[in-house]
């Protein structure tokens, strides 16, 4: 099944548009670049010399927060830039171009009064409030960079980021807020600032006066107080040549560890500005809205940069898609005249339960469309949702890596037809090959699953290197397809005859809850911390809501810990609490059961995928090389106990 094309706004295919991405990579992308300002022009379009690393616009000067904040100001001073809507402390105020300058002017003054210098690090640990916005933006504007961690994250998670990126300065609030509750944050960050080796020189406290907050002497600095002292300071932009790091985010992946995934600066902004008219087509003037959060890379690209860089405002949303009512979103998107939505699947699942008459209680008139991302898409709950709004439900394929989309359907160059379950064809500039996982060679006839893959380099916006770890990233992410150097998504997809994509799964242990990327090993390793436990295994199982959640099997070193329900159930407790305090509710299994030996292959290998195919119900399939069979039926018996 699938949606009409949209009506047609251009002349050209974007089959030519794609091939000349691909073919006249140079000229293709030169002419992009004119969507940015540039202090200096760019002498070269790309560097590929040391492939697999590639550099973009090489000699150019240029700025993010010029481009997404200073160019507007002065063209339209007045025009709404942030829109900042919490409907957890009943708050809104509009912040127009010229107000977000001078506020981000302020935040950078700050920065630089603690210390902080081009190509420090700065963390932010933040809820959904304007200030974490004019942190990320004063530090692209001195050329320092932002480390953002999602607030959901507890204090090992966070301890193990500010160890990695060493930040001179911290930025965080005395509390976020969900669903009406208090959600402390300066407790989680003392505790990671002590579990952590490295030292903040400073740690800038937004006082929200939601939770009063243990202040540390010399270290922690009130933000309202130097707002004050620097209200009329002036910091002018610091040009930086177009391969400056702009800023890291980490993203979980095979191991325990997480990785710094390093993003530039010009190349970022072309590519956020190009994205912003061929895919999303919002307007300068116009109203942005992504559900996501700024913790996530759809926060970092089309919540912050994207938007304003193409002079478009923004709506920076602090609260559920449910409260105070599921018509909150609708009633947002009539009253800023949003133009285009970005959301996630599971927030749709999540609407699709409440009352559809939410959805239709407002004018909608302005919206174009909805973008979704960040997990698979589902065709009932596309069909409903695209039915429920009356507009094109628009999926769309990408990764933090990427930092904007591989797959999508580019209407702003020629309309096309969306296809449920496929979030599009190639987008201009992605090379994007399907490989068999054992020749390695390419798979072209449709229908045929294989790993996608994309022929370098990368095109501009794409993650340069993992921070302070070039081996990483080229034994990563370039050197899984076995005897050539092509990036991995480590996704399974399938392409039919129209060229368009499939997603069909992840090719290694990670796993996505509600849109939010999770690596199982980071949770075993937190389970494993707990007394009782000797080993676990952690895999995602299918689920309605969310796509998919996590389950944990774990094996006690005293089995009689769990000898009972009443006893199971009070240690999986206390394990689950163990993974709130480490690494945050986000984290948390669903379930935690206990068995007395984990299937693996005599070779010792965890087999995590038959444990998978078990709890969702499937054939394990071959299991000769299993170690001891009973393992897996054990599994199995728990499973359909419930
Ligand atoms: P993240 O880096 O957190 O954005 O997660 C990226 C992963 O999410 C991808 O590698 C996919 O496994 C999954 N993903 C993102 N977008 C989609 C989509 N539109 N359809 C299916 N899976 C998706």
């Amino acid at each position: 099944m699938s949606q009409p094309a949209p009506t047609a706004t251009g002349g050209q295919t974007y089959a030519d548009f794609y091939r000349r991405s691909i073919e006249d990579r140079d000229g293709f992308w030169r002419e992009q670049a004119a969507l940015i300002d540039w202090e200096q022009p760019f002498d070269q379009v790309c560097d590929d010399s040391r492939a697999p690393f590639a550099r973009w616009f090489v000699g150019g000067r240029t700025n993010l927060c010029h481009n997404a904040v200073d160019r507007h100001a002065l063209a339209h001073p007045d025009r709404a830039a942030l829109i900042w809507v919490s409907t957890e402390v009943d708050r809104e105020i509009v912040y127009s171009f010229a107000q977000l300058q001078a506020e981000v002017e302020r935040m950078a003054a700050i920065l630089v009064s603690q210390g902080v210098r081009q190509g420090d690090r700065v963390l932010v640990y933040m809820p959904m409030i304007p200030e974490a916005a004019f942190a990320m933006l004063a530090c692209a504007r001195i050329g320092a960079l932002h480390s953002v961690v999602f607030g959901g994250f507890a204090s090992h998670s966070l301890a193990s980021r500010i160890d990695d990126a060493e930040p001179t300065v911290i930025v965080s609030a005395d509390a976020g807020s969900r669903g009406g509750k208090v959600v402390p944050y300066k407790p989680l960050l003392d505790d990671a600032i002590a579990l952590a080796r490295h030292k903040p020189a400073a740690v800038l406290m937004v006082d929200r006066g939601l939770v009063p907050f243990e202040r540390v002497a010399g270290r922690d600095q009130d933000y309202a107080a130097l707002r004050e002292q620097f209200r009329e300071v002036r910091v002018p932009v610091t040009w930086l040549e177009s391969s400056a790091p702009s800023y890291t985010l980490y993203t979980s992946g095979t191991t325990g560890k997480p990785k710094g995934v390093q993003r530039d600066t010009g190349g970022y902004c072309v590519a956020l500005a190009a994205s912003m008219r061929h895919i999303y087509q919002a307007r300068p003037g116009e109203t942005f809205f992504s559900t996501s959060d700024i913790g996530w890379v759809v926060g970092h690209s089309y919540i912050i940069y994207g938007p304003l860089i193409n002079g478009t405002a923004t709506v920076l949303y602090e609260g559920l898609p449910t409260r105070p009512d599921a018509g909150i979103w609708w009633q947002l998107v009539e009253k800023y005249k949003v133009t285009v939505m970005f959301s996630a699947p599971t927030a749709a699942r999540v609407l699709k339960k409440q009352d559809p008459a939410f959805l239709t209680r407002y004018d909608l008139s302005s919206l174009r469309s909805l973008f979704l991302a960040g997990e698979p898409l589902d065709e009932p709950t596309a069909t409903w949702m695209a039915q429920a709004i009356g507009k094109p439900v628009i999926d769309n394929y990408w990764q933090t890596e990427t930092g904007w989309p591989i797959l999508a359907v580019c209407n702003g160059v020629e309309p096309a037809p969306t296809k449920f379950g496929s979030p599009g064809k190639a987008v201009y500039g992605f090379d994007v090959r399907l490989i068999d996982e054992t020749t390695a060679e390419e798979i072209t006839e449709p229908g045929r699953k294989g790993v996608i893959a994309v022929e370098g380099p990368l095109p501009p916006g794409c993650l340069q290197t993992v921070w302070r770890d070039d081996e990483r990233y080229v034994k990563t992410y370039w050197s899984s397809i076995h005897g050539r150097t092509m990036y991995s998504t480590f996704d399974w997809g399938v392409k039919d005859a129209d060229g368009y994509f499939y997603i069909l799964g992840r090719t290694d242990d990670v796993i996505n809850v509600a849109g939010h990327r999770l690596g199982t090993r980071e949770i075993e390793e937190s389970i494993s911390s707990h007394a009782a436990v000797a080993e676990v295994a952690v895999v995602g199982v299918a689920d309605a809501l969310k796509g998919q959640v996590a389950v944990a099997f774990a094996v006690l070193k005293d089995p009689s810990r769990a000898a009972g329900d009443e006893a199971a159930r009070a240690l999986e407790a206390e394990i689950l609490k163990v993974v709130d305090g480490q690494l945050g509710a986000v984290a948390r299994p669903a379930r935690v059961r206990f068995v007395h030996v984990l299937p693996k292959t005599r070779s010792g290998k965890l087999l995590r995928r038959a444990i998978q195919a078990v709890c969702e119900g499937r054939d394990p399939g071959d299991l000769t090389t299993m170690e001891d069979p009973g393992a897996l039926q054990q599994v199995k018996d728990l499973v359909q106990a419930g």
